[in-house]
C-alpha cells in the first residue's frame, strides 16, 4: 500500500475565502482525498496533525509574531505553495502599507489601537519564506487548484500562464468591456481565471497580478479614457498589487505616493469606525 501525502492548510492575515473554495470543491471532487491525506485545516476539522510534506499558506505577513510560525511551517514542509492573493501578493491587506501603522490602528480600533493588537505592514510570505508554487486569485479559482494540486502530486512544477487575461476572454467569445465603457484591467492581468469578471459583465481588477510584459502606460491611457483621474487609476492598480509597486520603488507607475507620509488622514469611509467603550 503506498502512503498517501500528507497536506496542511494554514492561515495568516486573510478572510478565509481561498479555504473555503477549497472547502467547496471537495464537495464535488471527494476523489482528491484518495491522493492526500489532510492532516491540519482549522476552517474544516479539529484535528491539528504536525507530519505533513505540502503546507498551502493563505493570508499575508502582518506582524511580526507571524515570521517565526511562517519559519516553522517552511522547516517542516517539503513544498509551500501559497494560496490566493493575500499570500500571493500581499494583496488588499498591502493598502494599508500606503499609511503608517499607528494610524491604521487608531482608525480601525480607536485611540488605544495601537496598543491592542500587533501589526506591521503586510508582505506576501514570499517575503519571508521560500515558496515553492502560487495558486493566485481573490478568492482561487477551484479548478486551477485542482490542477496545480495535481501536478504537484506528479512531482511536476506548476507554471502559471504568462500571458494576459483578454487571451481567455477572447476565448470565450466576450466583448470587451473597456470598448463598452466599462474599465477593466484585463490587457495587464495574468490570465488563468477564465475571465471569469469580464465574463460576467465586471471589469478585472487585477487579483492574480500582472503578467511579465504588462503595459502599463497603455492601460493609463484606456482608463483616462473612461474619464478616470490619474488618482483612481492608480488605486485601481495598487487593489491587490500595492506591495508589488512598493517594490518597484522610482520605477513603479504610479503617479500617488505608495509609502506612508507622517500625517496623511485615512480616506473618509461609508463605514463607521466601531465606537470606543
Ligand atoms: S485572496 Fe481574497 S479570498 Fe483569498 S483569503 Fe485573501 S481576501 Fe480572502
Ligand atoms: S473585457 Fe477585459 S479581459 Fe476582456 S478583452 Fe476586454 S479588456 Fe480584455
Ligand atoms: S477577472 Fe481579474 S479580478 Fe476577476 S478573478 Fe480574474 S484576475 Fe481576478
Amino acid at each position: 500500500m503506498t502512503t498517501k501525502p500528507k497536506i496542511a492548510f494554514f492561515d495568516f492575515t486573510s478572510c478565509e475565502g481561498c479555504q473555503l473554495t477549497v472547502i467547496d470543491l471537495l464537495q464535488t471532487h471527494l476523489g482528491l482525498l484518495d491522493l492526500v491525506e489532510i492532516v491540519q485545516f482549522r476552517e474544516a476539522m479539529s484535528e491539528k496533525g504536525e507530519d505533513y510534506q505540502i503546507a498551502f499558506i493563505e493570508g499575508s505577513c502582518t506582524r511580526k509574531s507571524d515570521e517565526a510560525r511562517l519559519l516553522q511551517i517552511r522547516e517542516q514542509a517539503s513544498l509551500v505553495v501559497a494560496l490566493g492573493a493575500c499570500a500571493h501578493l500581499g494583496g488588499i491587506n498591502a493598502l494599508k502599507n500606503r499609511w503608517t501603522i499607528e494610524n491604521v490602528q487608531t482608525y480601525v480600533y480607536g485611540k488605544n489601537g495601537k496598543d491592542a493588537y500587533e501589526s506591521y505592514p503586510a508582505r506576501p510570505i514570499s517575503a519571508v519564506i521560500k515558496v515553492d508554487a502560487v495558486i493566485p486569485g481573490c478568492p482561487i479559482d477551484r479548478y486551477e487548484f485542482l490542477r496545480i494540486v495535481q501536478l504537484i502530486l506528479q512531482g511536476r512544477k506548476p507554471r502559471l500562464p504568462d500571458y494576459p487575461l483578454c487571451v481567455e476572454c477572447k476565448f470565450k467569445e466576450n466583448a470587451c468591456l473597456n470598448t463598452l465603457g466599462k474599465p477593466c484591467l484585463g490587457p495587464i492581468t495574468r490570465a488563468g481565471c477564465n475571465a471569469i469578471c469580464p465574463t460576467y459583465g465586471d471589469g478585472c481588477e487585477g487579483c492574480r497580478g500582472w503578467h511579465p510584459e504588462a503595459n502599463f502606460t497603455y492601460m493609463r491611457e484606456i482608463l483616462r479614457g473612461h474619464g478616470l483621474s490619474d488618482a483612481e487609476i492608480d488605486a485601481r492598480f495598487t487593489m491587490f498589487n500595492h506591495y508589488q509597486f512598493q517594490h518597484m520603488g522610482d520605477e513603479a507607475p504610479i503617479t500617488t505616493p505608495l509609502s506612508p507620509l507622517k500625517d496623511e488622514p485615512l480616506p473618509t469611509s461609508t463605514f463607521a469606525a466601531p465606537k470606543e467603550a
